[in-house]
């Protein structure tokens, strides 16, 4: 189970942010510190699962929905095509636990990973 985190504080509404796109469970806003032309951050509405290993075995249709979720940040901000990232683990990067996709868009210059 996640804790509190900046991301549960954003997903209540208790931090704003620019929602770019928003469903019932799901919403995507900007990351703070752009890595890419287009870096948007797609989170879950619940602080439930820390990463998206806990998120694939608890709950794969709220996966699918942040999938779904990415692809229309990138046709609505980019061309479409998008990479998409979780950090899974402390180690590899990831410093926020409530589970978060990085999307990843437009003309893209090197291959470094968030
Ligand atoms: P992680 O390293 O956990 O996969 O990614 C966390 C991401 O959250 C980082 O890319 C970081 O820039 C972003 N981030 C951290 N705090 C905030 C915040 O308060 N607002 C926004 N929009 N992004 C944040």
């Amino acid at each position: 189970m996640a804790q509190d985190t900046i991301f549960g504080k954003i997903a209540s509404g208790e931090i704003p942010v620019e929602i770019l796109a928003e469903t019932d469970r799901v919403i995507a806003f900007p990351d703070i510190a752009p890595q890419a032309p287009v870096h948007v951050l797609v989170i879950p509405k619940t602080s439930a699962y820390e990463n998206v290993t806990e998120l694939a075995a608890g709950d794969p249709e709220l996966l699918a929905e942040m999938v779904a979720v990415a692809k229309q940040v990138a046709e609505e901000h980019a061309n479409g095509d998008f990479r998409l990232l979780f950090n899974n683990g402390r180690s590899v990067g990831q410093t926020v636990f409530h589970v978060h996709a990085h999307v990843l868009a437009g003309a893209l210059e090197e291959r470094s990973l968030v």
